[in-house]
């Protein structure tokens, strides 16, 4: 019996890890995994397994990927003049799912945050702002969420990118159908899909 509870503690203990995920939850997704087929354990184990052996960030735009650029920057039918600057690769996922934008992505892997020390300089900014001065880009449409750190950060880019870019690069903006504080990760298609679509100077 102790076996049997040591690896299932173990387990529960690792699946608490996981965000959003409370002992409570953990205990229920355990019995799950106990009364499923081995099959089902080992296809589960090895798709974790497999994320951390194969996915690298796109040498470009810092997208999820497996090769070194991504399918979007290698696709040839992409529009390479306009780039939608988003935080995490998820919200690539997503902003890809409403079919309403062809151009490319730059992921900053964050926002500027002054509580939690999150500073210009560990974001992906310089690596954008290099994009924009060899790329021919002209339009940067900023696609971070509209939360207090989202707002520093657009506005930093604004600035930074104006510095660095002629002055006829357009910079725009989502549209404010987005509520205060959502997180584009889990925004739906329809919302994101108008958000993009009428987009605002900025
Ligand atoms: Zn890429």
């Amino acid at each position: 019996m102790a076996t049997i509870n040591t690896s299932l503690e173990r387990l529960i203990t690792n699946l608490s890890k996981l965000p959003t995920i409370g002992r409570k939850t953990a205990l229920r997704l355990a019995a799950f995994l106990i009364k499923e087929n081995n099959e089902f354990a080992k296809e589960l184990a090895d798709s974790i397994i497999a994320i951390k052996e194969k996915i690298l960030l796109c040498k470009k735009c810092g997208n999820y990927s497996e090769t070194e650029l991504c399918n979007i920057c290698s696709a040839e039918n992409r529009d390479s003049a306009i780039i939608c600057v988003v935080e995490e690769p998820f919200d690539i996922l997503n902003i890809e799912k409403t079919g309403q934008f062809n151009g490319l992505y730059h992921t900053l892997s964050g926002v500027i945050s002054i509580q939690k020390g999150v500073m210009p300089e560990d974001l992906k900014i310089e690596k954008l702002l290099e994009r924009i001065k060899t790329e021919n880009i002209k339009e940067i449409i900023i696609a971070l969420n509209p939360t207090q750190e989202g707002e520093t950060t657009a506005l930093y880019l604004k600035q930074k990118i104006l510095e660095t870019a002629a002055k006829n690069i357009k910079i725009t903006r989502l549209a404010t159908g987005l509520p205060l504080g959502s997180i584009i990760e889990y925004t739906d298609k329809d919302t994101l899909s108008g958000a993009l679509a009428n987009r605002i100077d900025y």
